[in-house]
């Protein structure tokens, strides 16, 4: 599984970062994919994170 951030869309509230800092993380004002790759045991905290991103922003290709 892959995920990463549509930087346009990110509004930089932080959502991701408080449920799976494992992969996110801030950079400024966006939030950042700290790795693309996902592995396994934090799947279901990263799906978790792009449930909670109010503009859908993280984008997971499985
Ligand atoms: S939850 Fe979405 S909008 Fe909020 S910081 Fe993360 S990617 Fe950006």
């Amino acid at each position: 599984m892959r995920v990463r951030i549509d930087e346009e869309a990110c509004v930089g509230d932080g959502a991701c970062v408080e449920v799976c800092p494992e992969i996110f993380e801030m950079a400024g004002e966006i939030a950042r994919v700290k790795m693309e790759d996902v592995p396994e045991e934090l799947r279901a905290s990263c799906k978790e994170a792009a449930d909670e991103c109010v503009v859908e922003a993280i984008i997971i290709e499985e």
